[in-house]
């Protein structure tokens, strides 16, 4: 038998606890468990479980899916960890708690009428593209200074990133909590299910974890 939910749930919030150990931390992880594709009846059993933090990367999706949840549960915490097209930013800044993929002067501008307009401020994390890929989302590292100064109006708690796919992620951790602590940043949104215990130990303060709660996505 596969296992239930609620244990995945707790071996990966074990995971994050020896990480954290590890490294000397005291073990402030928030685990945003990532549910893109979920429908809601799979979602409540972490919420049984008392998973609070959750993750999508659509905004559309994400509307259709969580008003009832959290009408139902006021407590959760919904975050937004995809890209972000600016002409979604209100409806964004008025789902989500925080937003981990603002990465462009045009989206920080659409991000700060959002906020202006609805009074709601959504914890903002600047995505880097840390392996300066092409095809990737994220500011350059090269534009990062200038992006955060152009954001200092919104409510920015620290840096997202989503390392190159198939080698050792752990330099490029170590990249992006360097940047964060040079700009004053203590928020670090780095981690997803193949690598989140070694982004806790270089000092991830959330972790992105969606396959391995959930079991493998379908698609997306
Ligand atoms: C899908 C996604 C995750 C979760 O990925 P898993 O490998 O399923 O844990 C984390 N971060 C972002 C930005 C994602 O799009």
């Amino acid at each position: 038998m596969p296992p239930e939910p609620a244990d995945r749930l707790n071996a990966v919030r074990n995971a994050i606890d020896r990480a954290a150990r590890r490294a000397g931390r005291d073990g402030d992880v928030e685990l945003i468990a990532v549910s893109k594709t979920q429908p809601a009846e799979a979602i409540a059993p972490l919420i049984a479980a008392g998973q609070t933090s959750f993750g999508e990367n659509r905004v559309q999706e994400a509307a259709a899916k969580w008003p009832a949840l959290i009408a139902a549960h006021p407590h959760l915490r919904l975050h937004l960890v995809g890209q972000l097209q600016s002409n979604k930013a209100h409806d964004a800044v008025a789902l989500f708690d925080a937003i981990h993929s603002v990465d462009r002067p045009s989206l920080v501008d659409a991000l700060a009428a959002a906020m202006a307009a609805t009074g709601r401020r959504p914890d903002c994390f600047v995505q880097v593209n840390i392996g300066a890929e092409p095809q990737k989302g994220g500011v350059a590292l090269g534009d990062l200074a200038a992006l955060l100064d152009r954001a200092r109006g919104l409510p920015v708690v620290g840096l997202m990133a989503v390392p190159p796919a198939g080698i050792e992620p752990a330099p490029f951790f170590a990249l992006l909590a360097k940047r964060a602590r040079e700009h004053g940043l203590s928020g670090l949104s780095m981690g997803m299910s193949d690598d989140y215990e070694t982004a806790v130990e270089l000092g991830a303060t959330c972790v992105r974890v969606g396959t391995a709660l959930f079991g493998a996505r379908a698609s997306g």
